[in-house]
């Protein structure tokens, strides 16, 4: 009887089946890495085993189309699959993710998106087959065992033989359309013009048995005759299709950025080229080649427990391990790529690596590399460092907060905010070079979105004098600031601090401090009703057309308390110790204040009450804080209306 596939993998070779995706051709590229992957394992096992079997030149990957059969077959001399692997690999879909995406975006993206993101490896053969049979023998078995497949109704598996560990994929291609001549993929050129442009890296040899044409050899006296015509014969000869020198081995120079782009993607799983690709060639006392690739998006399963950082490591050619964490700092993960040095011991393991001198020399001198090309980009490209930040920026300000700061150096001027007068990101450079004479601080603030921001009542002092705020809307921002202290001597300052730093003059502390003096009666009632919740009530100096609003002391800002309350509640902390210093401000100016006074003056404890929570209510909805009692409030303001 057929065995069934699992139901995902059902419905993802049905896809694959009725696809009208135009890109059929990349299923050769996807058995021939597969090929490669399979005899990379079985080199490396060999190879950190100690065995002599093979050398490395009996490997290949074979290439046989027979046009009267109609099949087209890849055969590899890899490690093979015992009849378990030949189940689970094939009859399944990887964890890969791929086919998990799909589901969770069933509305966005439809099939053909699927299949060009992904490449979804041995199942796009489906596309050009009407058949799939796969025979294969294990390393180290004697068994082999024969997978046949017609597509999604199922599959068989029963004993097979094969002389050598490996494996052999024939595809019975299928019928001719108008659309679609699959019997294309039986000629010659085609297959050789297909590896070349997928797979010509390919490290092991690519071979196909070429038909060619020679002359037949002539006698000297046959050639003299006066009616001597040359005669021409076919014959078969093996031929190696691909170049097989890694690209990252190859000259800068020589590669297209098609190819570069090529690579990528076919190699991380990306649908869009990279927005920048970085390319080292290290010689001296630590040689090695790196290629390197920033995404153009933020990876779809960046943010989950699936995504795996790191750069693929080889030593000498032979990939060894496929996301060494060792060879990135945290705040790079979104870097993607590979590290190849002699260097690297085969048979390190991931335990060694922390400890490996080599390892760790190559990660540093890798860091600086990546730095050094983002800040070329930031100074020649600004355009793609905007793309870049909006993706990666937040990674970058974790770095700086990461570690008590001790990447302030590094990353310093690679951060950017948006600014309050551009609307754009802005660098610490370019605020400083702004800056008007009279200003001491970089000043920064604080919420949800620069259009929150830019409407609460704090930043109309610095609207009037004209100074730069960065808006900060993201978690990390003032805690990657408050780390940092300050930027070429300047300190960051929040605008919501009780001390703004503004030049002031004598006259203008002393009318502050009078104002305060005078309405002492009214502050200190509104602090009685008010207790604990604030720390002082002052009149405002800041205040233009609000009634009220919140600065805060030292130590944390409001957007802070915010932060690590939601983290301290998401781990089960203590809450309450996480507290701002607030100071409510009120603008004596405004008609409320009046109103107010007059409660104060009149003795009339219970709307005293009223105003001072209703203020102190209003103050925490500018910030964005929930009040503590709607229903208190909503009953406050109904009583005003009356
Ligand atoms: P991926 O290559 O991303 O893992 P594929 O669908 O291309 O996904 O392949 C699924 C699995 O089948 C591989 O991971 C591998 O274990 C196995 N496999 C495929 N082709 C071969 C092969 N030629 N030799 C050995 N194993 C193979
Ligand atoms: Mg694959």
């Amino acid at each position: 009887m057929k065995k069934q596939f699992k139901s995902e993998s059902k419905r993802l070779l049905d896809m694959m089946i009725n696809s009208i995706y135009t890109n059929k051709e990349i299923f050769l590229r996807e058995l021939i890495s597969n090929a490669s992957d399979a005899i990379d394992k079985r080199y490396f096992k060999e190879a950190s085993e100690g065995k002599t079997g093979m050398s490395r030149d009996d490997y290949e990957i074979r290439i046989t189309p027979d046009k009267d059969a109609r099949t087209l077959t890849i055969s590899d001399n890899g490690i093979g699959m015992t009849r378990d692997e030949l189940e689970n690999n094939l009859g399944t879909i990887a964890e890969s993710g791929s086919y998990k995406f799909k589901n969770e975006n069933k509305d966005e993206k439809n099939d053909t998106d699927i299949i060009g993101q992904f490449g979804v490896g041995f199942y796009s053969a489906f596309m050009v087959s009407q058949k799939i049979e796969v025979v294969s023998r294990a390393m180290g078995s004697d068994q082999a065992f024969l997978w046949t497949s017609e597509g999604s109704d199922g599959y068989d598996i029963e004993e097979a033989e094969r002389p050598e560990a490996g494996t052999t994929i024939t595809l019975y291609l299928r019928e001719d359309t108008d659309d679609e001549k699959y019997s294309d993929y039986l000629q010659e050129f085609r297959i050789k013009s297909l590896v070349r442009k997928y797979s010509d890296y390919i490290r092991y040899p690519i071979v196909m048995n070429c038909t060619k044409t020679r002359e037949v050899e002539a006698t000297e006296e046959e050639k003299k005759a006066e009616d001597y015509k040359p005669e021409y014969e076919t014959y078969h000869e093996d031929e190696k299709l691909n170049s097989m020198i890694p690209i990252w081995k190859r000259k800068k120079s020589e590669i297209t950025d098609e190819e570069y782009n090529e690579f990528y993607k076919n190699k991380f799983s990306d649908w869009t080229d990279p927005l920048k690709v970085i390319h080292t060639n290290v010689e001296g006392v630590l040689s090695y080649n790196a290629l390197l690739f920033i995404p153009s998006q933020v990876p779809f399963n960046y943010y989950t427990k699936d995504f795996k950082r790191g750069l693929q490591l080889y030593s000498s050619g032979v990939m060894i391990m496929d996301s060494c964490e060792e060879l990135l700092p945290s705040y790079l993960s979104f870097v993607k790529g590979l590290v190849d040095s002699q260097d690297v011991s085969l048979n390190i393991s991931r335990e060694m690596l922390q400890q490996d001198r080599q390892v760790k020399a190559i990660a540093q001198r890798i860091e600086k590399k990546i730095l050094q090309e983002l800040k070329d980009m930031e100074e020649h490209d600004r355009e793609n460092y905007n793309k870049f930040f909006k993706n990666f920026g937040m990674q970058l300000k974790y770095g700086a907060y990461d570690e008590f700061g001790s990447n302030k150096d590094k990353l310093q001027d690679l951060l950017m905010f948006t600014s309050s007068t551009t609307d754009d990101y802005a660098t610490f450079k370019e605020y400083v070079d702004r800056m008007p004479e009279d200003q001491k601080f970089i000043y920064y603030a604080t919420g949800e979105s620069t259009d929150k921001i830019k409407k609460t009542p704090q930043m109309d002092p610095f609207k009037e004098k004209g100074y730069e705020v960065f808006l900060c809307t993201d978690d990390i921002d003032e805690f990657a600031l408050k780390m940092m202290r300050d930027y070429d001597g300047k300190e960051f300052k929040n605008i919501s601090d009780k001390d703004l730093g503004f030049e002031e003059s004598e006259d203008e502390k002393k009318a502050a401090e009078e104002k305060n003096e005078a309405n002492k009666d009214v502050l200190d009632a509104v602090k009685n009703v008010l207790g604990d919740k604030v720390s002082s009530v002052i009149i405002s100096n800041r205040l233009k057309d609000h009634p009220v609003c919140f600065a805060t002391g030292d130590g944390l800002s409001l957007e802070m308390e915010k932060v690590l309350k939601a983290q301290a509640a998401m781990m089960g902390g203590d809450e309450d110790t996480l507290k701002a210093d607030k100071i409510l401000e009120l603008n004596s100016d405004h008609q409320f204040f009046q109103a107010l006074k007059s409660a104060v003056e009149a003795g009339d404890q219970e709307k005293i009450t009223d105003y001072s929570l209703l203020l102190y209510d209003q103050a925490m909805l500018i910030e964005g804080m929930p009040v503590e009692d709607p229903v208190d409030f909503s009953n406050r303001i109904c009583k005003l209306m009356k």
